[in-house]
C-alpha cells in the first residue's frame, strides 16, 4: 500500500505543475512515462515533414535488457495513408507506438519519418507533428474548453467550437447548464468514454498534426457509440500518416496495410482481403469475431 501511495502523490504534483505550466498533453505523458535515456542529441535538428512518410527499419526492441519485446520489425507508412496493426494482447502493439513516439529508443534498426532518424530530430518538433488518441483520456479538472484546447494552448473560442462540432462533441456540450465553461474530470462532470474520446479527438483536430496513432478503446463503449468514432476516425485520418492499433478487426477493413504481429515478429502483411486469402492468424482472428459478433446479436 505505501509503495502505491508515494508515487501517486508524486504523479499528482507533476499533475499539477504541468497544468500550471499550460505544458501539452504529450509532455504530461512524457513526464509520466519517461526513459531519461530519451534526450535531444546535442545537434538534433527541426522535423521537416512533407507527407510524412513513417519507416521502422528493422527494428529490435526491449524494455529490460533480458526480455526482447520487437524481432527485426520491418515495415513503412506510406505518406498519407493508414496502417493498422493487429495481434493478441501483449504481441508488442503499443510498444510500437510508444517508440514512434520516441519515449523509448530502439536498440537495432531505426525509425525515421521523411527520412529523418528519430535520433537526430527534436523531441518537441516530433510531438508536435503526431497527435495521439489513446485508448484513455486523461481529463483534467478544468472546463471543458480547457480540456480541448489543450491540443492546442492559445487556440480562439471559434476554432475550439469548431474541433467540437467535427469530433460530434459539441451538441452535447452546448446542452449543459455552463456550456463550454462546465468542470470536467474527477471533480467534475464524468463524462463517459465515448464523450472522452470525442473530447479527445476534438483536440487531435485542433492540434492538425501530420501524423496520427489511434489506440482503440476496447470497452466503454457501446456499438452504435463505436461505430459514430469509427466514422469520426476515419474522417480525421484522411489525408494523414495513421498508425491505428486496431482491438475490433471490423475497424481495420479499409486500412491501406495490416500488419500481423505475434510475439513481437510481423508474421503478416497485407491488405484485408489479401490476408483473408492467406488464411493465416489475420483470418483465423477474423473468423472467430465474427462469431463472436454472430453470438451477440442472437
Ligand atoms: P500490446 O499493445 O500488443 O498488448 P504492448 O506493446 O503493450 O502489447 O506490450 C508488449 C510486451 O511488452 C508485453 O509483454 C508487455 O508486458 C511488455 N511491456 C510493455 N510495457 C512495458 C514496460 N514499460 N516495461 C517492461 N515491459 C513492458
Ligand atoms: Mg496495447
Amino acid at each position: 500500500m505505501i509503495q502505491l501511495y508515494i508515487p501517486l502523490n508524486f504523479l499528482g504534483v507533476i499533475y499539477r505543475e504541468i497544468k500550471q505550466s499550460l505544458a501539452d498533453m504529450e509532455r504530461l505523458f512524457s513526464l509520466l512515462d519517461q526513459n531519461r535515456e530519451v534526450a535531444d542529441a546535442p545537434d538534433a535538428k527541426a522535423l521537416h515533414t512533407q507527407g510524412a512518410q513513417v519507416r521502422f527499419s528493422h527494428v529490435d526492441f526491449s524494455y529490460e535488457s533480458k526480455r526482447q519485446i520487437l524481432f527485426d520489425v520491418d515495415f513503412t507508412i506510406a505518406a498519407g495513408t493508414t496502417t493498422a496493426v493487429v495481434g493478441h494482447s501483449g504481441s508488442g502493439k503499443s510498444t510500437l507506438s510508444r517508440l514512434l513516439y520516441r519515449f523509448y529508443e530502439v536498440n537495432q534498426g531505426a525509425i525515421t519519418i521523411d527520412g529523418q532518424d528519430l535520433r537526430a530530430i527534436t523531441q518537441d518538433s516530433l510531438r508536435h507533428a503526431i497527435g495521439i488518441v489513446p485508448q484513455d483520456t486523461v481529463l483534467f479538472n478544468d472546463t471543458i474548453e480547457y480540456n480541448i484546447a489543450y491540443g492546442k494552448p492559445g487556440s480562439s473560442k471559434e476554432d475550439i467550437v469548431a474541433a467540437a462540432k467535427a469530433a460530434s462533441i459539441h451538441d452535447f456540450i452546448a446542452s449543459l447548464p455552463d456550456g463550454y465553461a462546465t468542470m470536467v474530470g474527477e471533480r467534475g462532470l464524468k463524462l463517459s468514454g465515448g464523450e472522452k474520446q470525442r473530447v479527445a479527438i476534438a483536440r487531435t483536430l485542433l492540434k492538425n498534426p501530420a501524423i496520427l496513432i489511434f489506440d482503440e478503446a476496447t470497452s466503454a463503449l457501446d456499438s452504435k457509440a463505436e461505430q459514430a468514432i469509427q466514422a469520426q476516425l476515419k474522417e480525421i485520418a484522411k489525408h494523414r500518416t495513421t498508425m491505428v492499433i486496431a482491438h475490433r478487426l471490423s475497424t481495420v477493413v479499409d486500412a491501406e496495410q495490416i500488419i500481423v504481429l505475434d510475439h513481437g515478429r510481423i508474421v503478416e502483411r497485407g491488405t484485408h482481403q489479401s490476408l483473408l486469402a492467406a488464411d493465416g492468424l489475420y483470418a483465423q482472428m477474423w473468423q472467430r469475431q465474427q462469431a463472436k459478433v454472430e453470438e451477440e446479436v442472437e
